[in-house]
């Protein structure tokens, strides 16, 4: 056996899949900075100062803002476990495979599971969760902002208000979507939202940002039992967070070194720039895909900007198109999942990875390749 590695050398890669995307240098060069204690003062600036820049990105004023420990699965899950308990009703909204794995959670949570589903690349109906409301005595309804294996991007105010007046708490994934397109908490009344780092924040894969809002505080005060996960208990995780700063579990420092520089640069942006910028590229990217006889599985009014799912033409070799792209060109794509596995490529144009110069590099190399 050899005990002799060389050093690490990673190539360099144009990211435009489904995340993670590229990572701008400033947000390395944050993750190589010195180690503190976490619970030096120095680093309890930068908890507050992450917190407030979450506040900010997520348009809230909710409290109990927090980066979790983990990627943005942990972020779904801290949003279920903490708010479902055994036997609570729990409507899931399912057009893919993030909705699908909120399913897998609510039963393990023990809570009473229904699902409404959408054909892949189509949205939820707003109608149907209505009706589906009204005899199923939701406490909680979820459902998928940017649904990343399709390209979907769920309108979401309207259902709020039906899942509001069900008297329901109302949790959004917003893991793809954070940053890349427009998304108002507190204007659209979500209880619960989680995201991820790695996606339209730039930021390495490692952190999900979760928000709480009063209301889902309260569902998670009134609880008779604990919060069947100790890691993701949040009545613990806010005492960390909060003004107390009881240990609960080491934070891992350079990641919100990471994460407050990228937060720093989603808001010298502006979020509504970023918003612009996404919505600029994919335009420009779907209009030269169409250029070369390609065609969109979404349709255009339900299009997410940061995730584009193109339908793979028959004169084409799903696989061998992929690892060409990588191996010629270092562009990485996604291909489909699910029932959409071989049937399309989903290009993502995320946070820093979102430029003129990456929607022309793929483009030109997609015409090469078909
Ligand atoms: C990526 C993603 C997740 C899961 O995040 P991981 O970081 O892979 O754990 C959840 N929901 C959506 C919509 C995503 O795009």
């Amino acid at each position: 056996m050899t005990t002799e590695y060389q050093d690490l050398s990673i190539p360099e890669r144009v990211l435009l899949g489904p995340g993670p995307s590229n990572i701008p240098p400033s947000v390395s060069n944050a993750m190589s900075q010195n180690m503190l204690g976490h619970l030096d003062p120095v680093f309890l600036t930068i908890m507050e100062e992450v917190q407030e820049m979450l506040r900010s990105v997520f348009m809230t004023e909710n409290r109990f803002t927090i980066p979790i420990s983990g990627t943005g699965s942990a972020g779904m899950e801290s949003a279920l476990v903490n708010t479902i308990e055994k036997g609570d009703h729990v409507l899931i909204c399912v057009n893919g495979v993030f909705g699908t794995r909120m399913c897998d959670i609510v039963e393990r949570c023990g809570g009473i599971l229904k699902r409404i589903d959408a054909e892949w690349g189509k949205p939820i109906d707003t109608d149907f969760v209505r009706q589906t409301l009204e005899d199923f005595p939701a406490r909680i309804v979820a459902i998928v902002h940017a649904e990343t294996s399709t390209g979907v991007l769920q309108p979401l105010e309207e259902i709020s208000q039906i899942v509001h007046e069900r008297g329901a708490l109302f949790i959004v994934d917003a893991v793809t979507s954070l940053a890349g397109t427009e998304l108002k908490i507190d204007d659209w009344d979500v209880d619960v939202c989680y995201s991820g780092t790695q996606k339209c924040l730039s930021c390495p894969p490692g952190l999900a940002p979760v928000t709480f809002s009063q209301r889902a505080i309260e569902k998670l005060r009134e609880r008779k039992g604990s919060v069947q996960s100790w890691y993701l208990d949040m009545t613990m995780l806010e005492k960390y967070w909060g003004p107390e700063r009881v240990y609960h579990h080491t934070a891992p420092i350079s990641m919100i070194y990471a994460l407050r520089e990228s937060l720093r640069l989603v808001l010298e942006e502006g979020l509504q720039a970023r918003w612009e910028r996404h919505r600029k590229y994919h335009n420009e990217l779907v209009s030269g895909l169409e250029k070369l006889g390609l065609s969109m599985l979404v349709e255009e009014k339900y299009r997410t900007p940061m995730l584009n799912s193109v339908i793979i033409p028959e004169t084409a070799d799903d696989v061998s198109v992929r690892q060409q792209l990588l191996k010629e060109y270092n562009i990485e794509v996604g291909s489909g999942l699910g029932p959409l596995k071989g049937k399309i490529w989903r290009i993502g144009l995320m946070g820093h990875s979102c430029t003129r110069e990456n929607v022309e590099v793929v483009l030109h190399a997609l015409k090469n390749l078909l």
